[in-house]
């Protein structure tokens, strides 16, 4: 049987490579190739540019509220399409459908939704001074680009380039390429809705593809999502054309369950911030530390909850809550640091194995994994793992809980569970992250922006503030009085 082969999307159609080369990808729960992709060479990153240019041009030529119209029905169109982007995403990623089919396209859109909204709201300033006075003009920055991860495709697409484009940029995105489909989808809904060939080009490889993006002199912004250490090396070749770059990288994100905690609530965000998207999520609150008075209950109920309720399979089977791994590779990396974690001392509470469903045999599934008797030292808990596995700790004392979760050089998310409400607050003022969730775990809506503290990143996503990484600002002074000159 032969697969379909997918063209770089460039300048509002398909655009066929001149040098040939091409990458396949795998459906992560069955070990088979479902696709081929084109590798963006010289000629398409070229066409990439030039038609940015142009698209740039009537782009942002355009009022706010023509671009906020035309997002807007692009955000009709993605919710009209859910299910079938929401099976591409299954099939690209290996994660369950219960999840994709309500969260990966739905809070995509959400996001240009947003964005579309605020467009016409964003205003310059006024001042006078003196009898002369300055205002000030939002322009966009001009050519973006973004780089995306693998595990939310399509969402991280439309975090890109819902602020992007409502501020009146063109965006060039380049997918992970374990995922490439959704971009192009997203691609093709822009232009269907009405948004000018060019504003939002699609190009398609890996590293050499990245790399050549954040160089480009033709480009303003990068806006990154992926490793830390990816973060790093992007940053420093970016440096090179002084480009603005927002970078939205890895976590190892602590959670404090107190003793006064609902206990049952607690190991639900627990098992959330571990499991869900099979671990494969940057925020997951990987280690987990629970108050000595409470650390029996809180371990007996996850275990228990754990092993009965996690059901690993097909992806596309609707009962499924745990799917696969996104490659052999990555599988491979997870087993290896649950191997660690064995080695230096730590216990196992459930899991630590590969699995191998009826329904999906051949897929790169690892059981939901829970550690105890963990120490601050072990690489399991110092490392992001990006899997299924999970640390639990014991503290007595809210002060050295604080500064046990601080210690790192991370510092995405973290949560605290506590019906204490000025303890609450109190502890989460205290930790050094940028996502954090009292009471809850997870949830990042369209209005709330999110970003990392320390190593985890720079910038923002999503909330007001992003709009403002999107634009410059040009202050215009206007002389009302005759000029004094000495000449
Ligand atoms: P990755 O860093 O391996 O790859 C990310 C992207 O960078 C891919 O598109 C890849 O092709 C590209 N790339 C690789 N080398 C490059 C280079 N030298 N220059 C430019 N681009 C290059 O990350 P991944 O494995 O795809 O994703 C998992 C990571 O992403 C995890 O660390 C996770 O925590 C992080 N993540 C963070 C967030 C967030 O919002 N903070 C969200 C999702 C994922």
């Amino acid at each position: 049987m032969t697969t379909p082969v997918y063209q770089n999307f460039i300048n509002g159609h398909f655009l066929k490579n001149q040098s040939g080369d091409t990458f396949a990808v795998k459906n992560p729960a069955t070990d088979e190739v479902i696709y081929h992709v084109e590798v963006a060479d010289a000629f398409v990153q070229n066409a990439a540019i030039e038609s940015a240019k142009q698209g740039f041009a009537a782009w942002s030529a355009m009022t706010p509220i023509e671009r906020s119209r035309i997002l807007l029905k692009a955000v009709e169109i993605l919710r009209a399409r859910n299910d079938e982007l929401a099976k591409i995403e299954v099939l690209d990623t290996g994660k369950p459908w219960q999840e994709a089919e309500c969260v990966d396209v739905q809070t995509g859109a959400d996001v240009i939704e947003y964005f579309a909204g605020l467009a016409p709201a964003q205003v310059g300033q006024q001042q006078m001074v003196g009898e002369d006075f300055y205002y000030t003009r939002k322009e966009p920055l001009g050519i973006c680009a973004g780089i995306g991860a693998w595990n939310y495709p399509l969402q991280i697409a439309c975090w890109k380039s819902g602020p992007a484009l409502a501020a009146g940029n063109a965006l060039i995105f380049k997918p992970s390429e374990e995922t490439p489909l959704g971009a192009i989808k997203l691609a093709e809904i822009f232009i269907e809705a009405g948004v000018p060939a060019g504003v939002f080009n699609v190009v398609q490889g890996a590293a050499e593809v990245g790399q050549w993006l954040t160089q480009s002199d033709d480009i303003e912004k990068v806006s990154f999502t992926g490793e830390v250490g990816t973060g790093k090396k992007v940053v420093a070749s970016a440096a090179g054309s002084l480009k603005d770059v927002t970078m939205e990288l890895g976590g190892k994100s602590p959670l404090l369950v107190f003793d006064d905690a609902d206990i049952s609530q607690a190991v639900s965000a627990a098992m959330l911030g571990n499991f869900y998207t099979q671990g494969e999520i940057c925020t997951n609150c990987t280690r987990i530390y629970v108050h000595k008075n409470v650390y029996q209950q809180f371990i007996d109920e996850l275990k228990t909850r754990t092993e009965q309720n996690i059901i690993a399979g097909d992806p596309m089977d609707p009962e499924v809550n745990l799917g696969a791994l996104i490659s052999k590779n990555h599988h491979d990396l997870v087993m290896g640091y649950i191997d660690k974690g064995i080695n230096e001392g730590a216990t196992l509470l459930t899991g630590g194995k590969a699995l191998k469903p009826e329904s999906a045999p051949n897929g790169y599934f690892v059981a939901p994994t829970v550690f105890t008797d963990c120490t601050d030292n072990m690489t399991i808990v110092k490392e992001e793992i990006f899997g299924p596995v999970m640390s639990v700790l014991v503290f007595d004392d809210e002060d050295d809980a604080i500064r046990r979760a601080n210690d790192t050089h991370l510092g995405l998310a973290a949560g605290v569970f506590t019906k204490d409400i000025k303890r609450a607050h109190r502890v989460i003022h205290q930790l050094q992250a940028g996502i954090c969730w009292i009471n809850s775990y997870g949830n990042s809506p369209a209005e709330m922006p999110v970003g990392g503290y320390k190593q985890s990143g720079i910038g923002r996503e999503n909330g007001i503030e992003t709009l403002d990484h999107y634009t410059q600002t040009k202050s215009i002074y206007v002389g009302m009085t005759d000029i004094e000159s000495p000449f």
